[in-house]
């Protein structure tokens, strides 16, 4: 049966982010079935789900909670539009996002993936300069981050910075203003901590300041910059850009669609550093894993940039068929009341100091380069030599032959190049964590070889 499924998948489809040429030679897995933090294949077997199926999943398949919701918001009603009608769940939603988001973020714009979210803030923020008068139509470049990854479509490729991804599309993006990302294992500076006093930062705010009437907004992934591979931005950085863009009136939007709800241990990763942006992105965890569905927040300021006489045409030209869907809606409310019932956080904090003992057997590994972790977010940088920083050819696969190895140890793991990528779900309990951590240690061995030089 599993085979016909295989042949069947080959024949028909086309997945995401990957060489088909390889899948098609694979032996891929069927998953039918996702119980707590656990995933089944056609087989039968069970493996854990260490990448929060794609770092979507918060408290598990199958929870009880999410479940009754969208069964209840099933029969009243699985959708209805959003142009011009409203539902109870939308509404409900949006109050409740409102009460856990930064402050001053008063307004909720859905949508219904992380890229269209990070879309719509994109044209948000242009729109609003247009609509303030007094010379602000000149305000129409975006500071963006190297390496930054926003999502797939136009508009977010335009603000990303992965080379890999985005090269090819080049010519059909629209230019930002991009400065080095802040990753300290590989200084854009050639500097190192503490002595660069955070030279980046310094750079990074005379970038804002020498374009201080061109830039309508500047896009971050505050604290963690995730397909990047898990870069963690240095303490102190994303206050700075903060206050930086305040001084000279630029906004801010935080791209929180891998960072929100839960996942570096606190709700939102912005307000580690006491950060409000003017404009948030969320989507991944929102439904706990469960539909798709994202939301923009913006502040009343913005909001109000929108309104006007009809004819005026302020009106905020976007729209998607599936916006606000209810059933993802009806997934959120439950999933944001999980938030509210338990300690989540607390228990985020002590899985993620349970992740960094177990990570810190790995430090000494001659291929392991650098471990980085925020929270329940964890990436191990494979490297070929660990003295020079340098990387494995890309044809070696490394971090491909690690994932694929792992499953051996009933554990799935999605890796970003040669970084593997830990991101268990929240509900994980620490011995999981630990076993997760161990199992990964094991695959880069088994693919390695194990030796241990000392640190
Ligand atoms: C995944 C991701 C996106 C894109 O979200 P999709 O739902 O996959 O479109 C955008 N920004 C960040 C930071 C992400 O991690």
């Amino acid at each position: 049966m599993t085979e016909r499924l295989r042949q069947r998948d080959k024949a028909a489809l086309w997945h995401p982010f990957t060489q088909m040429a390889d899948w098609e030679k694979d032996v891929p897995l069927i998953i039918e079935r996702g119980e707590g933090n656990y995933l089944f294949d056609t087989e039968g077997r069970k493996y854990f789900d260490g990448v929060s199926s794609l770092w979507v999943n918060l408290f598990g398949h199958g929870r009880r909670e999410i479940d009754e919701a969208v069964r209840a918001q099933l029969d009243r009603m699985a959708h209805s539009t959003f142009l011009g009608l409203s539902h109870p769940p939308a509404i409900e939603l949006a109050e409740k996002l409102l009460a856990v988001a930064p402050p001053g973020l008063s307004r909720v714009f859905y949508s219904d993936n992380g890229s269209t979210a990070m879309e719509i803030a994109i044209k948000m923020a242009f729109q609003y300069w247009r609509q303030q008068g007094g010379g602000t139509e000149e305000r129409r470049e975006f500071l963006t981050l190297s390496e930054a990854y926003h999502g797939d479509t136009i508009g977010s490729v335009s603000a990303g910075g992965i080379d890999l991804f985005h090269r090819i599309f080049r010519p059909l993006l629209f230019s930002t203003h991009r400065v080095p990302a802040p990753h300290c294992y590989r200084c854009p500076y050639g500097l190192s901590r503490p002595s660069c006093a955070l030279f980046c930062a310094e750079r990074m705010e005379e970038e804002v300041r020498g374009r201080k009437d061109a830039l309508a907004a500047a896009i971050v992934e505050p604290l963690v910059q995730g397909a990047a591979g898990m870069l963690l931005m240095p303490e102190g950085y994303l206050a700075r850009l903060r206050a930086v863009t305040r001084e000279c009136g630029v906004l801010l939007i935080c791209d929180e669609v891998a960072t929100g709800f839960g996942r570096t241990g606190t709700m939102f990763a912005c307000t580690q550093e006491g950060v409000s942006p003017d404009i948030m992105a969320v989507a991944k965890g929102m439904t706990g894993g469960y539909l798709p569905l994202a939301a923009t927040l913006a502040t009343e300021d913005i909001y109000r940039a929108f309104l006007g006489r009809y004819e005026e045409f302020k009106t905020f030209f976007h729209g998607h068929s599936y916006t606000a869907n209810p059933l993802g809606c009806a997934a959120a409310i439950a999933t944001l009341s999980i938030f509210g019932r338990e300690d989540v956080l607390t228990r985020v904090s002590r899985l993620g100091g349970a992740m960094e003992r177990e990570l810190a057997e790995l430090s000494g590994h001659r291929n392991v380069g650098e471990i980085r972790r925020k929270g329940l977010m964890a990436g191990i940088e494979i490297v070929a030599d660990r003295a020079t920083r340098e990387r494995f050819p890309p044809g070696e696969k490394i971090g491909q032959r690690v994932v694929r190895k792992v499953r051996e140890r009933d554990v799935i793991l999605r890796p970003l190049g040669d970084v593997i990528v830990l991101m268990p779900p929240l509900s994980s309990t620490e011995e999981e964590i630990r076993s997760l951590v161990r199992s990964a240690s094991w695959a880069i061995d088994a693919v390695l070889g194990g030796e241990h030089s000392p640190t």
